[in-house]
């Protein structure tokens, strides 16, 4: 049996997602707690948006001396929807999900 395929493909999406800033979608935003982060990486990995990035090792508080070689990371609120999968995959609970209205009143 042939496949058809239609005259125009319909990927997922016809732009990189740093065309398209998701940040005011954001109910919760997630906030990492640099004393618990062990620099896995996880969050980097399962985040849907390039919401995730890395910094200079010495740019934030390091948990652990021996983790003070590798790069920190960061977020980066632009991208960043508050879809929680970072808090969820985190391995040490290290990012919490705080409800913006609640930031904004602090
Ligand atoms: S809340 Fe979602 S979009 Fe934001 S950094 Fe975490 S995984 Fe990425
Ligand atoms: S998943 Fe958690 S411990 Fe790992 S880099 Fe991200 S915030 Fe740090």
């Amino acid at each position: 049996m042939a496949i058809i395929l239609p005259d125009e493909p319909t990927p997922i999406a016809k732009v990189p997602s740093t065309e398209n800033k998701t940040g005011g979608w954001r109910t919760f935003r997630p906030i990492i707690n640099y004393e618990k982060c062990i620099r896995c990486y996880i969050c980097w990995k399962f985040c849907p948006e390039p919401a995730i990035e890395f910094d200079s090792p010495d740019a934030h508080p390091v948990a652990k001396p021996q983790l003070a070689k590798f790069d920190s990371v960061k977020i980066n609120y632009d991208y960043c929807k508050g879809c929680g999968i970072c808090a969820n995959e985190c391995p040490v609970n290290a990012i919490e999900m705080i409800l913006e209205e609640k930031l904004e009143e602090d």
